[in-house]
């Protein structure tokens, strides 16, 4: 289904939400032309806080904001209890861009939680220790499944030599509290190190995964709102830069819009999200064979974005029977 209006009849532009998705498409407009008035609502008087991305780059290749990467890491790393495993990537990097400070209508209101198939919920400190960091990213360590916390791990970003951001995440169709999961974090941490200083707390909450038929949408949805982003991890940033930029094009060469395309990594995606949420418990393991089966690189690519060649090692590195299995269901 597409919109009838060109774009190039009108002067304004709203854009409802002043987050990832709506900002980069108001900075590719501006980019391309000026003749538009662009107007960016936003409700939260606190948006530039809690801004920080992550992401894997392939190397050497041209990346729009790249003076905005603060942090690069050419290995990331899984654990269970009982195992680990460490990707070291020569292609790709581990990017953290940080944000200190940071007519029609685009629509990127976040998607009401009823609508969710999963939830992340994640409480992550800043912290400053006397020990020193590891030099990679802890991207799942510690996966652990148990009743109270459902699937659980931590992710932890050593910033500099001093200081780390250590992440407690769980994915969880329960309606859990940051508390219980606070509480877990401080029980990791302190068992790591037995002092620290807290720096920074933050508290998130993102959707992996929601009911499309079940959104009201006011104009045209972009980021997540839109489907631009993983529902099998809660990536979005590649996704959402991608998109923003082909809207932004769109509307200044006066082109229409597709109102919901279906992309073919959504539905890789929600397949991968289904088969997890059947069979959360055995996920630590599951996860910790696959990330041993994937070559870094690959990995990193299907991370970056999922096409036939991406997909196939990934393919390769599934436990077949629960995959097939989750895909009769
Ligand atoms: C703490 C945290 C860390 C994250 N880290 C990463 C990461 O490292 N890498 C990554 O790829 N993704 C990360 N994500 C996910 C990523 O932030 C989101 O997927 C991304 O911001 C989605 O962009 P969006 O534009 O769709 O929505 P948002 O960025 O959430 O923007 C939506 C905006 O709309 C506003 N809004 C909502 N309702 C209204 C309304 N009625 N009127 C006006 N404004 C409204 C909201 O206040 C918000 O500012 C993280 C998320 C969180 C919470």
């Amino acid at each position: 289904m597409f919109f009838s209006n060109p774009f190039m009849e009108y002067k304004n532009i709203e854009i409802i939400g002043a987050g990832l998705s709506g900002l980069l498409l108001a900075y590719y407009i501006f980019k391309i032309t000026d003749k538009f008035n662009v107007t960016v609502y936003e409700k939260s008087s606190s948006i530039h806080k809690n801004k920080n991305f992550c992401f894997w780059l392939e190397k050497n290749k041209k990346f729009e904001f790249s003076e905005l990467i603060s942090k690069n890491w050419n290995s990331w790393y899984f654990s269970t209890p009982n195992d680990f495993v460490v990707h070291k990537s020569n292609s790709f990097e581990y990017v953290l861009l940080k944000n200190d400070d940071p007519g029609y209508v685009f629509d990127s209101r976040n998607v009401d939680r009823n609508n969710w198939k999963l939830s992340q919920i994640f409480v992550g400190y800043e912290i400053q220790t006397e020990y020193e960091n590891e030099d990679y990213v802890t991207l799942m360590g510690n996966m652990q499944y148990c009743p109270e916390l459902n699937f659980n791990f931590n992710y932890i970003l050593p910033i500099d030599d001093q200081s780390l951001f250590f992440e407690k995440t769980v994915f969880t169709n329960d309606d859990l509290n940051y508390e219980l999961i606070e509480e877990q974090l401080k029980i990791e941490l302190l068992s790591k190190y037995s002092s620290f200083d807290i720096k920074k707390i933050e508290y998130g909450c993102i959707p992996m995964g929601y009911y499309n038929e079940k959104l009201n949408n006011i104009g045209i949805p972009i980021g997540v709102r839109a489907g631009h982003y993983r529902s099998s991890s809660g990536y979005s940033f590649q996704t959402i830069n991608k998109n923003m930029k082909i809207y932004a094009n769109k509307i200044c060469h006066g082109k229409s819009i597709n109102k919901k395309p279906i992309h073919f990594q959504n539905i890789i995606d929600d397949h991968f999200l289904k088969t997890f949420i059947l069979n959360m418990d055995q996920f630590p393991d599951v996860l910790i064979n696959m990330s041993r089966k994937i070559k870094p690189n690959d990995f990193a690519k299907f991370m970056s974005s999922v096409n036939l060649i991406s997909l196939c090692s990934m393919i390769k590195a599934l436990p077949k029977k629960i995959f097939l299995k989750s895909l009769m269901s």
